[in-house]
């Protein structure tokens, strides 16, 4: 081995011990792209001792963008790794996080899937409706859950939101036009903190829902119009 590779060798497995990823038992493809993002974030131009001593106070903001990659060139291998990756990934793990969610189910890590969720909540993400099978608040306007991958059906939308009792209210605050031009298109639009509409709102996530006769039936005690 030459010096210079030599040299390179002790800065790499130097930056694996310091940032804590000797566990992960990492392959030389996956210590080369590693150290190069740690590089590119935090240049190479003091010391060896100056320069990790920068790492290590660092590695809290370093460990997220490692994370990311490793996630998205590896995933996740153990529970090990699903420990490590949730507690220093923070916003990293956000876009992974229906892969995270498969695997503390697969190891039956509830506290994880709360963390997830919390991180989800705290961040602002997501959708108005809850999944009823994985809890997130991740129902997308086509009913698919981007967390857990189930689709919903529309009863179960609409158990989700209490649609029941929001049509009710909204039949009793809206304006009779408004109700009408909703009996007669035979559908709505719920759009989150917006409530239901006779269209959707322009920036929200808006979703289509028909209107069973049950329901048009409560629509329909508000005004004197009967759709022939
Ligand atoms: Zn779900």
């Amino acid at each position: 081995m030459t010096p210079k590779r030599k040299r390179e060798e002790r800065w790499r497995s130097e930056v694996i011990s310091r940032l804590g990823l000797d566990f992960l038992d990492l392959n030389d493809e996956e210590v080369k792209e590693i150290c190069e993002l740690v590089y590119e974030m935090i240049p190479r131009k003091t010391s060896f001792k100056a320069y990790f001593e920068r790492i290590s106070r660092k590695r809290e903001k370093i460990l997220p963008l490692i994370i990311s990659h490793l996630l998205e060139k590896r995933g996740v291998r153990d529970e090990r790794e699903l420990e490590f990756y949730v507690t220093y990934g923070d916003r990293a793990i956000i876009p992974h996080t229906s892969l995270i969610y498969f695997e503390a189910k697969k190891h039956g890590r509830k506290d994880i899937i709360a963390l997830l969720r919390d991180l989800w909540l705290r961040n602002n993400i997501g959708f108005p409706i809850r999944c009823p099978h994985c809890a997130f608040p991740s129902v997308s306007p086509r009913f698919e859950c981007i967390v857990c991958g189930k689709v919903l059906s529309e009863e179960e939308v609409k158990e989700a939101i209490d649609f029941k009792t929001l049509l009710k209210v909204y039949s009793e605050t809206s304006e009779e036009e408004e109700i009408k031009r909703i009996l007669e298109q035979g559908y709505i639009f719920y759009c989150g903190e917006d409530g239901l509409t006779s269209k959707p709102r322009m920036g929200k996530h808006c979703y289509l829902l028909e209107l069973t006769s049950e329901e048009n039936r409560i629509l329909r005690r508000r005004v004197k119009y009967v759709k022939q």
